[in-house]
């Protein structure tokens, strides 16, 4: 299936770093421990996580018999799979609900946006879609043609207006016509935080005055390919939005998709949907288990 295939390069990879443990592993002592972190931090789920699994795999030895490679690969899937967040849904159960998405410029943002689009409009919903991306007017009409092609609907202001009210707009549009979802796509300036977080800050209440109590979901988009990166950006915006989850993008395109478990572990805000390829199908939820089972398999 799709995510197998968009995680083959990433399978690959994590298969390599962990041959040698898996094909001497009879028993949990201090050089298998040490093997099990180094392959671990060499798949990059980041060092932390690695210590940390690693000292969960030696607890659970103490009380369990883990002397076969497929045991241990058994232990560490159910370890992975407990320190990962466990809300992988998005929760949009009010009409209409709204989406925030915020990331910065090339991470696929754009394309992320139209893909769940898309999926909401298959599914019968009425989607709109919100420009307040005023920064570039590039960002605007990228999002014109994902709207049309996935068959929603957009509002836009020209390049400059303000964001705030470009949202404010999209949600009396929303009302108006009965969508469902709203799904706002927003400038991701990192270099310049205090300007950013006014700016979501202002929109939240935007979004508070006019929908009280809407279902709502804050997504940042993070590109796999840039590895540690990613990481350092989910840090980054974790610290200037309250972020419900994340959308992992170009995972077809990397060897480093250990990095889901480096930051749904490490940062505590799980990645809720993945991209594993440019087309408007692309884009899957995210589920650990079926995640773990292409990661180790
Ligand atoms: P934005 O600047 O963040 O809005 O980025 P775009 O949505 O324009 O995407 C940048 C590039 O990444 C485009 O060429 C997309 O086709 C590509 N892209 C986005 N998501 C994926 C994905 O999941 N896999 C692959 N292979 N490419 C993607």
């Amino acid at each position: 299936d799709k995510i197998k295939q968009g995680l083959k390069r990433t399978t690959d990879a994590v298969s390599e770093q962990f041959s040698d443990i898996m094909s001497t592993f009879v028993k949990i002592d201090a050089d298998s421990l040490e093997q099990l972190e180094e392959a671990l931090i060499l798949s990059d789920i980041g060092a932390t996580v690695a210590a940390e699994a690693t000292e969960k795999v030696e607890d659970i030895a103490k009380h369990q018999r883990i002397d076969t490679p497929l045991a241990l690969r058994c232990v560490l899937k159910d370890v992975l799979s407990d320190m990962m967040d466990h809300d992988t849904e998005l929760h949009l159960d009010t009409k209409p609900a709204v989406i925030l998405v915020i990331g910065v410029n090339g991470v696929g943002k754009t394309t992320s946006i139209g893909k769940i689009a898309s999926r909401y409009v298959a599914e019968g919903k009425k989607v709109m879609l919100s420009a307040a991306d005023t920064f570039r007017a590039a960002a605007a009409d990228q999002l014109e043609i994902w709207a049309k092609r996935a068959g929603a609907d957009i509002v836009r202001h020209g390049e400059g207006s303000d964001p705030a009210a470009v949202v404010f707009d999209s949600i009396a549009a929303a009302k108006a016509r009965g969508s469902d979802v709203i799904i706002i796509d927003t400038a991701g300036r990192l270099h310049n935080k205090q300007n950013l977080m006014n700016e979501l800050g202002k929109i939240d209440r935007i979004i508070d005055r006019e929908l009280p109590g809407a279902a709502r979901e804050t997504l940042l988009v993070l590109d796999a390919t840039t590895g540690q990166n990613a990481v350092y950006q989910a840090e980054s915006f974790n610290k200037v939005a309250k972020l419900t989850g994340i959308i992992l993008t170009k995972l077809d395109g990397t060897a480093k998709g250990g990095i889901v478990v480096a930051i749904s572990a490490g940062l505590g805000v799980p990645v809720k949907l993945v991209g594993v390829g440019e087309g408007i199908d692309d884009l899957m939820d995210f589920n650990r288990s079926e995640f773990l089972e292409a990661l180790l398999p």
